[in-house]
């Protein structure tokens, strides 16, 4: 017998008979000797239809208000697996975040979990109970309600497992595995049977929506064994061959495993970039504009600050699409009264594409290949960050698709390795 947890996505959960096919596939775990706990989200775009009715009302609206809005998404999903489930003859029950507690900063919209008491959890599964718990959301120190970030439920799940130290945390998609970039954007991407720790976390981070990064920082923090799966097969299938299916994000470093050059491309769409023309070249300045944005919650990416001419400078830097119009308005209420400035130009029609691995660090010429691809395909850079096991280009948004296909191409990902088992 193991301690399983299971999270399921929004697809997975997108209507009754998606609900049902989820409560066979966990009545067969448990069935099988198992205790599960399962981690829904909310039904398919349900989400995304809660924050779109709060936009009709509000250019900005109240992040509290929103949190308790978005965490009835899974509260819904919640009972109604619990019932079918219990349709199916096990007994099972439902909690929200609250009430487990899952306790949160007061980050509305994007709280970080500071601790699970899994004390309930436990009691109901050594009764015998499957228990659900609503992923996305838990509770401040104030009692409020607060949502852990779109795709945050990847992140609960992980944090329960960690909490109730369960032997494993599945986490069940619409696609079976993780490949080497999203195989809606490149038909020919690959599945990985095992993906580095380090990689996975890079590949999260810099937008692949397959995992939030929280949930990866998590697994490798706690050492939670993690592997992503498709919800979308038979729910019959027979246990022992589920449990080897997918990919597997391996936090021992495999000696076997060859580390790639490049193992694969991520994107995000969610990015804007502020500039701010004309600003005194002297210290401080960059910490007079990031400052008041950093003390907004608003995270910032990319920067760059170009030469001085007379004595100014041009400060650019990217934030989250979702921050981007608070974060204007910070520049006009805070950032401009202290810092002079000649203009500001804003830009959401912009992408963030990168290539990730960890082989990348002892090539040379890794990050050229990067820039004359996209220069062969016409594509203008507009902001570029390295790490050691990533290279990250900005560029207009209208390219992103054309950049990660000729991205895939060009490091050979459509082709077969050896890191396959
Ligand atoms: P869920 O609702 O189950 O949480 P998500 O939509 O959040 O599902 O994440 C799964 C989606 O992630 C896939 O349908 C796929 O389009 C996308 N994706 C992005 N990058 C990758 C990748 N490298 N591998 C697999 N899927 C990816
Ligand atoms: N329902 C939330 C979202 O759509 C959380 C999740 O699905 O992980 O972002
Ligand atoms: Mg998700």
């Amino acid at each position: 017998m193991s301690l399983i947890v299971q999270k399921f996505g929004g697809t997975s959960m997108g209507s009754i008979e998606r609900i049902q096919n989820v409560a066979k596939r966990v009545a067969k775990w448990h069935r099988a000797g198992h205790q599960v706990v399962v981690v829904p989200s909310a039904m398919a775009g349900e989400t995304n239809r809660l924050l779109g009715l709060a936009a009709e009302l509000s250019d900005m609206p109240d992040p509290r208000e929103l949190d308790m809005l978005a965490a009835t998404g899974e509260q819904a999903s919640s009972a109604l697996l619990a019932l079918a489930l219990q349709a199916q003859g096990v007994d099972a029950r439902s909690y929200t975040g609250w009430q487990v507690p899952v306790k949160t900063d007061s980050a509305y919209t994007k709280a970080r979990i500071k601790e699970i008491d899994g004390q309930r959890i436990l009691n109901d599964l050594n009764a015998d109970k499957v228990v659900i718990v609503t992923g996305f959301q838990g509770i401040d120190p104030e009692g409020h309600i607060t949502t852990l970030g779109r795709g945050g439920s990847d992140t609960s799940a992980v944090a329960i497992a960690a909490a109730i130290k369960a032997d494993q945390c599945l986490i069940f998609t619409d696609v079976d595995g993780v490949y080497t970039t999203d195989p809606r954007v490149v038909p020919e991407a690959r599945r990985m049977n095992v993906i580095s720790f380090e990689e996975m976390l890079e590949m999260a981070s810099l937008g692949s929506k397959v995992l939030q990064i929280r949930a990866v920082e998590f697994a490798g923090k706690y050492k939670v064994p993690l592997r992503v799966l498709s919800s979308l097969t038979d729910p019959e299938i027979p246990v022992e061959e589920e449990i080897v299916s997918g990919t597997l994000i391996t936090i021992e470093e495999d000696p076997s495993m060859e580390a790639a050059v490049v193992s694969g491309i991520a994107f995000s769409r969610d990015e804007a970039k502020i500039t701010i023309l004309g600003v005194p070249d002297r210290p401080g300045i960059a910490s007079g504009i990031l400052s008041p944005i950093a003390d907004a919650n608003i995270d910032v990416d990319m920067i760059i600050q170009n030469q001085s001419v007379d004595g100014t400078t041009d400060f650019s830097f990217t934030v989250n699409r979702s921050g981007f119009k608070q974060a204007i308005k910070v520049i006009n209420e805070v950032v401009l009264k202290n810092v002079n400035a000649r203009e500001v130009i804003t830009d959401d029609k912009v992408c963030k594409v990168s290539i990730v691995g960890i082989g990348m660090h002892s090539h040379a010429g890794v990050a050229s290949k990067m820039f004359s691809t996209l220069a062969e395909e016409g594509v203008n850079i507009q902001m570029i960050s390295t790490s050691e096991i990533k290279t990250s280009v900005l560029i207009e948004d209208k390219y992103m698709e054309l950049a990660v296909r000729a991205l895939h191409k060009v490091f050979g990902l459509d082709q077969e390795t050896t890191d396959e088992e």
